[in-house]
C-alpha cells in the first residue's frame, strides 16, 4: 500500500474529468494522516481552489471554531472532500465527476483508517451512506459503516447561510459536535482496553483494507 502523500502527488494531476480543466490547483485534504476522527466535505470553494487546502474559507473558520469547542485542532483530525477539484461558480458536482473522484477518497479512507467518519451536508451523507437521506434527518446519530461511524451534521457553509450563531441549526451543530467528542472518547477508551488485554483494535472493515 502507497502513502498518502505518494497518493495526494499522483492526485495533484489528475485529469480524470473535466474539473481538471478549471482548477487552480487539487485540494486532496489535510491533516494528520493517523487521525481517528476524519471530517468529509463537499468540494473546494474559491479560497479551497487559491490556497490547496480544504476549509479555509468562512465555513472552515466555523468548522475550525466547533473543533476548538470540543478541544481539537485542525492538526488533530483530517479533513477532505469528496471532489478533489473546484467546480466553476461552486456549482454542485455532477454524478460522473463524482465517480472519477470516488477512488481517490475510498483510498484516503483507506490509508488513514479513521474510526469515526463525520459527513458534513447533504452530499457527503448521501455519498458515504449510499441513501438519499436529507441531513436534517439523519444529523446527529451515528450510522455503522464498514467497521467505522459515521456522524453526519450540517455542512458549515448551510449553517452561515441559515443565520449562523442563534439559530436552532447552529445549536444542532454544536449538540453533533458534542456528540463528536463523545465518540472519540468512546473509541480511545476501547482502543485502550483493546490494547491492555494484548488485542490491539482494528477499525475498518476487510474489504476495505484490501482495497489497495
Ligand atoms: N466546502 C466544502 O465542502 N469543502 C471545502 O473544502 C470548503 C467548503
Amino acid at each position: 500500500m502507497r502513502t498518502l502523500e505518494e497518493a495526494a502527488s499522483e492526485a495533484a494531476t489528475c485529469t480524470r474529468c473535466r474539473l481538471a480543466g478549471g482548477r487552480t490547483q487539487v485540494v486532496y485534504g489535510v491533516g494528520n494522516t493517523d487521525a481517528d476522527l476524519m471530517f468529509i466535505g463537499e468540494g473546494p470553494g474559491y479560497h479551497e481552489d487559491k490556497q490547496g487546502e480544504p476549509f479555509v474559507g468562512a465555513a472552515g473558520q466555523l468548522l475550525n471554531r466547533m473543533l476548538a469547542e470540543i478541544e481539537l485542532r485542525r492538526e488533530d483530525v483530517y479533513i477532505g472532500n469528496v471532489i478533489k477539484c473546484r467546480p466553476p461558480g461552486n456549482r454542485d458536482p455532477l454524478p460522473d465527476e463524482v465517480e472519477a473522484c470516488t477512488p481517490w477518497l475510498v483510498e484516503q479512507i483507506s490509508l488513514i483508517q479513521p474510526a469515526i467518519v463525520v459527513t458534513l451536508g447533504n452530499f457527503a451523507t448521501r455519498f458515504v451512506l449510499g441513501k438519499p437521506v436529507s441531513i436534517g434527518r439523519v444529523r446527529g446519530e451515528r450510522f455503522p459503516w464498514r467497521g467505522r461511524t459515521v456522524i453526519p451534521t450540517y455542512h458549515p457553509a448551510a449553517i452561515l447561510r441559515g443565520g449562523g450563531e442563534g439559530s436552532r441549526q447552529f445549536e444542532q451543530l454544536r449538540e453533533d459536535f458534542a456528540l463528536i467528542r463523545i465518540t472519540l472518547e468512546e473509541h480511545e477508551a476501547r482502543v485502550k482496553a483493546a490494547a491492555d488485554a494484548g488485542t490491539p483494535l482494528v477499525v475498518g472493515d476487510k474489504e476495505q483494507q484490501e482495497l489497495f
